[in-house]
């Protein structure tokens, strides 16, 4: 459901597709209309739905980053976790927008990359300006760690993509008592130096999604995948000794961040996909997975 409260840590946003050239192919006309100003969506020139961002079909992947994802980046530099997920049926745009799909060769044109990885670009970037600035300043350059797991969720089973030995279903999901966060043991949790390394492993996880052909969209899979950045950070902070303002010590704080990158399967009705026997099955247990 859509919020629009400036405050909410939730934020809603709605991206049109163009029609592809089955769709153009059999006239299927387009009937949304987009204000953008006032963040509106109009279906069929009657239902309009307000939303924290609306981009209509021309909006290059660009905008959407800048204005959805940029500031949670930057945050993560801050101690702040993020997620940013992608939801709807089949076809509509998911993978394009979160740029997570099979095709991930590296020959991707640079204007068509989506938000993951302009996002492992920008943790990198981020990276090396925090630590230019430091040397500029003549202070101790803060340290990073960058690590990274990706799942997939698939008919209520949880897979690691970037573990392909024996012990790979073998993840468990719990509740820290501690800290009351969910926690996943048995993950492998990979060390990457270098936004290559990244894309590296989001493209050998993606390779190992379990991928379902329906009559909508041949390669979108059939499954939910996570794919998680970690970001660890020291970082000097100068203390001011409370007898003389002469005096600072330096100390180092240690902050922590991830950012959850979700692509969800898609939420079609199994009627309109034609899927019969195991793969309306995992239709159930894909729409399942929305309600828990
Ligand atoms: P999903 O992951 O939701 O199943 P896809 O991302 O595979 O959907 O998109 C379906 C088709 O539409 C793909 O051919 C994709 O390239 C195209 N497409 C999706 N969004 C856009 C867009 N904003 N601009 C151009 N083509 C798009």
């Amino acid at each position: 459901m859509a919020q629009t409260d400036a405050d909410s840590s939730v934020k809603v946003a709605i991206r049109i597709r163009p029609l592809v050239n089955r769709e153009l192919a059999r006239g299927d006309r387009t009937v949304t209309t987009v204000n953008e100003f006032e963040h509106q969506l109009t279906i069929g020139g009657k239902a309009t739905f307000t939303f924290d961002h609306v981009f209509d079909c021309n909006t290059p992947q660009s905008s959407v980053y800048t204005n959805c994802v940029n500031n949670l980046v930057e945050g993560i530099f801050d101690g702040y976790n993020a997620t940013v997920l992608a939801y709807g049926q089949t076809g509509s745009g998911k993978t394009h927008t979160m740029g997570t799909g099979m095709d991930l060769t590296g020959n991707i044109p640079p204007d068509d990359l989506g938000i993951v990885p302009r996002a492992v670009q920008h943790i990198f970037d981020g990276i090396e300006l925090r630590k230019k600035e430091a040397q500029e300043n003549g202070v101790l350059p803060p340290t990073f760690e960058v690590t990274v797991t990706f799942v997939e969720l698939y008919n209520e089973n949880i897979f690691d993509l970037l573990n392909q030995g024996k012990d790979r279903t073998k993840i468990t999901m719990y509740e820290d008592p501690a800290t009351n966060e969910i926690q996943l043991a048995g993950v492998k949790n990979l060390t990457v130096k270098s936004p290559e390394d990244l894309m590296e492993a989001l493209r050998s996880g993606a390779l190992n999604r379990t991928v379902g052909a329906t009559n909508m969209n041949e390669q979108s899979s059939r499954s939910h995948a996570i794919f998680s950045i970690y970001l660890k950070q020291q970082r000097p902070c100068q203390t001011l000794d409370a007898d003389s303002a002469a005096n600072t010590t330096v100390d180092f704080e240690f902050l922590t961040a991830k950012f959850h990158f979700v692509d969800l399967a898609g939420s079609e009705r199994i009627a309109k996909t034609g899927a019969t026997g195991a793969r309306a099955k995992e239709g159930c247990n894909i729409n399942m997975a929305y309600a828990g």
